[in-house]
């Protein structure tokens, strides 16, 4: 494979191009690998930034009708969309798979957007890179905003939230007036709880919805990171295509008060150190389990169970002997 080539037609704009090394980028050959991290190291750089925005919300909330309605209005003001899915459970579970680009027939047609599916990889450690690296390629590939999907189960929100300069939380109207059962770390990384469906007989239990929420994020600390009045709660309706001007103007307004405060930059510093730092743990536990690291693992692993050996001492053993050995030597 010709790694200029493909930079430079990525760099070009090429979609084509983009999906090509977004399937380079997904592959768990050792040769791809080296062809992938080739590829970034080519293309990082080239100053090109995207606003990565995170959207999460359960099956059945709105988000692909969201996603399109609000990609096309982007477009439509001339701006480049790709729309990337994390969902470590659709290999496991074998539900629909986000980013199906039949579930946004119009966007997946506009020039100006990119839809990539969730892969069909189950491990998250292998998606987070993943949908890391697929980040970097479209915004090499001149797209200004980067929509990252997922569902809102386990730990994958909390991943996307950690790749992302905004997160947005889509939620649906409650039928009493109770909050739906939204985990606290999750309305605490929200920076913008849309309440979907705010249209026809939901329109009210949308708005009371909306407020309820917008009570309960005033109780959360406030954020040294935000200006005042955020995170927030807004009412949209995907399906009538209302209330996405008014929330784009609001993701415009914090990311613009982010930018000024040195906010904006300091969380993507952050998040660069959390993924260096998640690359050094995945590597470890993938040297661990090569030759001859994981022959010696048995053989302690025998003597452990089989009482000669502690745990603790035996775990060390294999930190001391062996990964000092072995830590120059690549995958
Ligand atoms: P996803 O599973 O989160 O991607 O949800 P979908 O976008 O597929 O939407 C699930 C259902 O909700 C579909 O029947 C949509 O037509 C409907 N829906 C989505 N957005 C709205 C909206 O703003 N108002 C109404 N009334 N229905 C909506």
């Amino acid at each position: 494979m010709d790694i200029e080539d493909l930079a430079a037609r990525i760099e070009a704009g090429e979609r084509r191009a983009l999906a090509r090394a977004i399937t380079l980028v997904e592959s768990g050959r050792a040769d791809h690998r080296e062809q992938a991290t080739a590829l970034l190291d080519r293309l990082r750089g080239g100053g090109r930034e995207g606003l990565r925005i995170g959207l999460s919300g359960t099956p059945g909330v709105g988000k692909s009708t969201f996603i399109e309605a609000f990609g096309m209005m982007l477009t439509a003001q001339g701006l480049k969309v790709a729309v990337l899915a994390v969902d470590p459970s659709s290999a496991r579970s074998g539900g629909s798979i986000l980013g199906d680009k039949t579930r946004m027939e119009r966007l997946s047609r506009d020039r100006n957007a990119f839809i990539r599916p969730s892969p069909a990889q189950a491990q998250l450690g292998g998606v987070a890179r993943r949908t890391r690296e697929a980040i970097g390629l479209c915004e090499a590939a001149g797209f200004d905003v980067i929509l990252i999907e997922t569902v809102g189960v386990g730990q994958s929100e909390t991943m996307v939230a950690d790749m992302s300069d905004l997160f947005l939380l889509l939620l649906a109207p409650a039928g009493g007036d109770e909050l739906q059962g939204v985990k606290r770390g999750i309305m605490e990384s929200a920076d913008i709880i849309l309440v979907n469906k705010a249209d026809g007989e939901l329109k009210s239990a949308a708005t009371r919805t909306c407020a309820d929420y917008a009570g309960a994020l005033r109780l959360l600390r406030k954020r040294p990171q935000d200006p005042e009045g955020f995170p927030k709660a807004l009412t949209v309706s995907a399906l009538e295509e209302a209330g996405l001007a008014k929330a784009w103007q609001e993701m415009l307004a914090l990311v613009g008060w982010r930018r000024e405060a040195g906010q904006f930059d300091a969380r993507r510093s952050e998040q660069a150190r959390h993924w260096f730092e998640a690359e050094v743990r995945e590597g470890l536990l993938a040297r661990l389990r090569q030759e001859p690291v994981r022959g010696a693992m048995a053989a302690l692993a025998q003597r452990v169970e089989q009482g000669d050996l502690s745990p603790a001492r035996a775990a060390e053993e294999i930190l001391q002997t062996y990964l000092r050995g072995f830590a120059g030597k690549g995958s």
